[in-house]
């Protein structure tokens, strides 16, 4: 099959003309690859996680890019062309929040945040508004608004869905896609690297802030978020 795109932690192969396989791999990094290693099982945890994200959506009638899930660290997906824009949405504050604005970690905010970033490593993914991102044509306000809209709703679905299993849903990041028709799917991944889990008792980190924070095992965190969502399964 042939290589698309390899990127920090995943590799895109052209499955046939409209779909594409995803590869998780077992890399983590973070602060834009200057935090790198390997950690084993990584991959097929994210992509069975993200398997599982995608259609808890599209059974709630969010549009994704998921078809399949192949074991143990791939994703069968519909081929899109993925918007620069990483939607992250907040319900408590974290994160680069807490170091540019004078938010405390930990702290529920009043209304749930809705941010652009653009996605540029050169750039180091600077944050966009609505005027940036058209005049750099990224996407058009129409998209804009629609991604704002799915954003909010996938909040709704994930927030309620790690809630029941006593996890706190502090943020996320995603990515959205158009596919042939210029409809927009959610796409990416959807995991413990692209959403911040914290336990609802005693507010154990769950997600990749264990990797950049040194804060311990993160493949036992990440087999601990796995455990809750799939059981014995
Ligand atoms: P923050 O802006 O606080 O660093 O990130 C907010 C949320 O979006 C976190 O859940 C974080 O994991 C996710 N996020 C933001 N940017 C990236 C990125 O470049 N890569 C990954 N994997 N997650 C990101």
């Amino acid at each position: 099959m042939k290589e698309l795109y390899s990127g920090k932690a995943k590799t895109i192969y052209e499955y046939d003309k409209d779909k594409v396989l995803i590869e998780f791999r077992d890399d983590i990094s973070a602060g834009n690859g200057a935090k790198k290693d390997v950690k084993e099982g990584k991959g097929a945890l994210n992509a069975k996680i993200s398997a599982k994200m995608f259609e808890l959506l599209e059974k709630e009638g969010v549009k994704t890019h998921f078809i399949e899930y192949i074991e143990p660290n791939k994703i069968l997906a519909k081929k899109v062309e993925i918007i620069p824009i990483e939607v992250i949405v907040r319900n408590i504050a974290a994160g680069s929040l807490c170091k540019r604005y004078p938010f405390k970690e930990g702290e529920e905010l009043k209304e749930v945040i809705v941010q652009f970033d653009y996605k540029n490593d050169e750039y180091g993914d600077p944050m966009i508004n609505e005027d940036i991102a058209v005049n750099l044509n990224l996407a058009t306000r129409e998209e804009l608004k629609k991604m704002r809209e799915i954003a909010l709703k996938v909040n709704d679905i994930l927030k309620k869905f790690f809630d029941e299993k006593g996890i706190i849903l502090v943020d996320f990041k995603i990515e959205i896609g158009r596919d042939e028709n210029g409809e927009l799917l959610v796409a990416d991944e959807i995991s413990p690297d692209t959403m911040r889990l914290w336990d609802k008792e005693t507010r154990e980190r769950l997600d990749k802030d264990v990797f950049r924070r040194d804060l311990g095992d993160v493949i036992a965190k990440y087999k601990i978020v796995a455990e809750r969502i799939f059981g014995g399964n």
